[in-house]
């Protein structure tokens, strides 16, 4: 059974203040899992996370993930400037992009932030906007065909956009060592939400082994190996979540096999976790507004796509849970749906709950990654607040709803609108 982390009765004080709906986030268990990550990579000395800021950019979340020792993986101009104002330093940012606008380079480039170029043309472009090559840089690399994890949020490694072929990769080393780079890194990212101890494993395995060949024959020896995100969780209660310990340990084995022997037992290590880091870690809170029996049976509720789009664009499965009904059978089936005018926007789809009355909260799961972060404005409904439970139980709030004014501030026309809405 999948636990909830905040009860019925926690539900009702915060709503007193702040009316539903709204992700919340659990401190403890964030710090928690952080620790973990830590500790099942502490055999690398050099290891470091890259929390991936478009997974939930909220800065009160990122500062708790700085102070367990994370860095930040950015691929915007937004997430550079949050990361940088947070005070990541230099080197403490990764800036994984893909069809990155010449600012963001700069940008990038001037804070220190190690460059993950996506591809072999980007070596020229970089080098035309700021001059001289970074001494750090780091490339993605894609192998291309199918890889043997796969689903349905990335497509196979030859059907994505990502990164640079294998010989573009050797070309890209060679040259930028002739432009007087020093210091190397390898990135790859060939899957997400894996629910498999063995995603990892098999990536630093396919990547060690690159590198030995790329120091034989191109003469760079990694710095760093940056196996990317791409962990994922136990969305739904039948699956086994991942366990960290034995990933780090899986990659501790390929580690030792593969680069001690070749000479590179010095190697950094890092990851990007996006989802892993924080997506269980949240949830959105929403009452039952409506109920409605027609061909099926409907549960409307006050949030809708808008704030959770992983159900409406990949069918995503998100464990619900009726506050204060955590024990009452699941004997009614149910569609709990948003409001927008798209027939997508449901939460669940013939989904066995306890029988649903309007007033009733409803949690739905793993929303801390990719959840509030991926929202949108459709059918102009707005961005919900977001909640942080602390460790000693306070409530905060760590970002306010969004309102109809924000919804309208980049209109010309706002005076007008002004009045409208007062
Ligand atoms: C999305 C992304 C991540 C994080 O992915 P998760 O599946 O959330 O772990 C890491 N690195 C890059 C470059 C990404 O685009």
């Amino acid at each position: 059974m999948k636990k909830t982390f905040v009860t019925k009765a926690q539900i009702e004080a915060i709503v007193e203040k702040f009316p539903t709906p709204f992700h919340l986030y659990d401190e403890k268990g964030m710090r928690e899992n952080a620790r973990d990550i830590q500790e099942a990579f502490a055999w690398n000395p050099g290891y470091r996370e890259y929390f991936a800021v478009k997974a939930n950019s909220n800065p009160f979340l990122l500062k708790i993930l700085k102070e367990q020792g994370f860095g930040a993986d950015c691929s915007s101009m937004a997430e550079l400037l949050i990361a940088n104002e947070l005070g990541f330093k230099g080197e403490e940012i990764m800036f994984s992009s893909n069809e990155t606008p010449a600012e963001e380079f700069a940008y990038a480039a001037e804070i220190g932030a190690i460059i993950n170029l996506d591809d072999f043309t980007h070596i020229e472009f970089l080098e035309g906007i700021v001059g001289q090559l970074p001494k750090t840089m780091s490339c993605r690399y894609n192998p291309g065909g199918t890889y043997a994890i796969t689903n349905d949020i990335m497509d196979t490694p030859g059907d994505s956009k990502y990164g640079m072929t294998k010989a573009q990769l050797f070309e890209a080393y060679r040259i930028m060592k002739e432009k007087g780079v020093e210091r190397f890194g390898i990135h790859s990212f060939l899957c997400s939400n894996t629910v498999t101890n063995d995603y990892y494993p098999m990536l630093a395995r396919t990547l060690f082994e690159l590198c030995v060949e790329i120091k034989e024959t191109v003469g760079v020896k990694m710095d760093f190996i940056n196996l990317s995100g791409g962990v994922g969780i136990a969305y739904k209660p039948e699956q086994t979540p991942n366990d960290i310990k034995i990933i780090g340990e899986g990659v501790r084995k390929a580690y030792e096999e593969i680069l001690v022997p070749a000479g590179m037992g010095d190697v950094k290590l890092c990851t990007e976790m996006g989802r892993f880091v924080m997506g269980p870690y949240g949830c959105l809170v929403t009452k039952a507004i409506h109920e409605k029996h027609t061909y099926r049976e409907y549960i409307g509720v006050d949030a809708c796509a808008s704030n959770l789009m992983r159900p409406a664009i990949y069918g995503a499965y998100h464990h619900i849970t009726v506050a204060g009904k955590e024990d009452a059978p699941c004997d009614h089936m149910y569609d709990v749906v948003g409001s927008l005018c798209e027939n997508c926007d449901k939460f669940a789809i013939n989904r066995m709950l306890p029988e649903i009355e309007k007033g009733d909260y409803l949690i739905i799961h793993d929303t801390g990654a990719h959840g509030f972060s991926m929202g949108y404005n459709y059918n102009g409904r707005l961005h919900s607040a977001e909640l942080l439970l602390k460790e000693d139980g306070d409530v905060q709030l760590i970002r306010r709803a969004q309102t109809i004014k924000d919804y309208f501030a980049t209109f010309d026309c706002f005076d007008i609108i002004e009045n409208l809405v007062k």
